[in-house]
C-alpha cells in the first residue's frame, strides 16, 4: 500500500546535541494524502497574486459541518457530566507546550536556520497575543532538521508533510508542533489543523510556517511573529474574522463584527458589511500586516477554550 521506499538523507540536530545523526524518510507513494485538510475535503488552499496570511480556506459547508461536530460534542460532554461545558473563567489558566521543527537547507540563516534567540523572541511574541485570553505557551524542545527537499517543498508537498510529521511529532492532542521551512514560490505564510481534525489525522496536527514570518525575519510587513499567532487561532479552532463574509454566522464568534473579506496592510478603517460595526482590522485572525494585529475578543477566547477542552484536553 505504502509502495517503495526511497532512501533519503536527513540530518537531525536535536538542541545541543554534540553530534549529528543521519536517519531515512520512509517515503509514502504520493496520493496517500492529496490534502492537508483531507476529511474536510474543500477545506483547500487558495492563490492570489498578494500575500496571504495562511493557506487556510474553509466553505460554508465545512465550516457548518465543523461547527455541528463541535456543538454535538459539547452537548454530550455537558450530558455526561450533569453539567455544562467548562468555561474560560472556571479553570485555571491554560498552559501549551511547544515543540518546535526547524527544517533547513543548511546552517545558515539565510537556509532555513533559526537561531535560538530567534525563538525565544517568537515564544513571547506568542505568549504577548494569547495573554489577553489566558493561554500561554511553554518552549520545550527544538529540533533542527537539515533537508533541502523538505526545506523547499514541504509547503506543498502533502506526502513530503506527512512522513516528515509522522517521523517527528511529538506528544499528543494538546502538544503544538511548529515546523518551520520556506514557503517557495507562494503568497501564502502558514497552515494549521483545527482541533476537529485531530482525531482523524493525529499525524498532521499542528502549524507549519514560513521561517521569514518569525521576528526579525526577512519577510517585511510579515516579521513581526504574528502568522504564529494567526495560525495557532486556527489550531485552537478560530476561523477568519471574514470567514462567511456578510452572512451569519460567520466566524461563529459574536463578538466579532461581519466581514466580507480579509483585510490587506493597515487601512484607519474598513467596514466592507452592513450593520455589526466596522471591520476589526486589528484582529490576529485577519490578513493585515504584522503592525496591525493586536487583538483577540472575548469570545474569541471563550470559542478557543472550549474547543481546547473538548478536543485537546
Ligand atoms: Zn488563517
Amino acid at each position: 500500500m505504502h509502495g517503495e521506499q526511497i532512501p533519503l538523507l536527513s540530518f537531525l540536530v536535536p538542541l545541543n546535541a554534540i553530534a549529528l545523526a543521519i536517519f531515512p524518510i520512509r517515503w509514502l507513494s504520493r496520493g496517500v494524502f492529496q490534502s492537508r485538510l483531507s476529511g474536510w475535503g474543500s477545506a483547500t488552499k487558495v492563490s492570489i497574486s498578494i500575500w496571504h496570511r495562511c493557506g487556510i480556506s474553509v466553505s460554508p459547508e465545512h465550516a457548518v459541518e465543523m461547527e455541528e461536530g463541535f456543538q454535538m460534542l459539547k452537548k454530550e460532554r455537558s450530558s455526561l457530566t450533569n453539567a455544562s461545558v467548562l468555561t474560560q473563567t472556571q479553570t485555571k489558566p491554560i498552559v501549551i507546550d511547544v515543540y518546535w521543527h526547524i527544517v533547513a537547507a543548511d546552517i545558515k540563516q539565510s537556509k532555513g536556520w533559526v537561531p535560538e534567540g530567534q525563538l525565544t523572541l517568537q515564544m513571547q511574541e506568542l505568549n504577548r497575543g494569547y495573554s489577553q485570553v489566558g493561554v500561554s505557551f511553554r518552549h520545550i524542545h527544538t529540533e533542527y532538521i537539515i533537508n533541502t527537499v523538505a526545506f523547499h517543498k514541504m509547503w506543498n508537498d502533502s506526502d513530503i508533510e506527512y512522513n516528515l510529521k509522522a517521523w517527528r511529532r511529538k506528544g499528543g492532542p494538546a502538544a503544538l508542533n511548529v515546523y518551520t521551512m520556506l514557503f517557495e514560490s507562494s503568497k501564502w505564510l502558514g497552515f494549521a489543523t483545527f482541533p476537529q481534525q485531530y482525531t482523524k489525522n493525529p499525524v498532521l496536527d499542528g502549524v507549519i510556517l514560513d521561517f521569514r514570518t518569525l521576528p526579525g525575519g526577512k519577510l517585511k510587513r510579515y516579521n513581526l511573529g504574528r502568522t504564529l499567532t494567526h495560525e495557532v487561532g486556527h489550531w485552537l479552532g478560530l476561523f477568519h474574522t471574514f470567514q462567511g463574509g456578510c452572512s451569519e454566522p460567520g466566524d461563529y464568534v459574536s463578538d466579532t463584527p461581519p466581514q466580507r473579506s480579509a483585510t490587506y496592510g493597515c487601512p484607519v478603517y474598513s467596514d466592507t458589511c452592513d450593520g455589526g460595526g466596522p471591520d476589526m482590522i486589528h484582529n490576529f485572525m485577519d490578513y493585515s500586516d504584522d503592525i496591525c494585529l493586536t487583538m483577540f475578543t472575548p469570545g474569541q477566547g471563550e470559542r478557543m477554550f472550549q474547543l481546547m477542552s473538548l478536543y485537546r484536553m
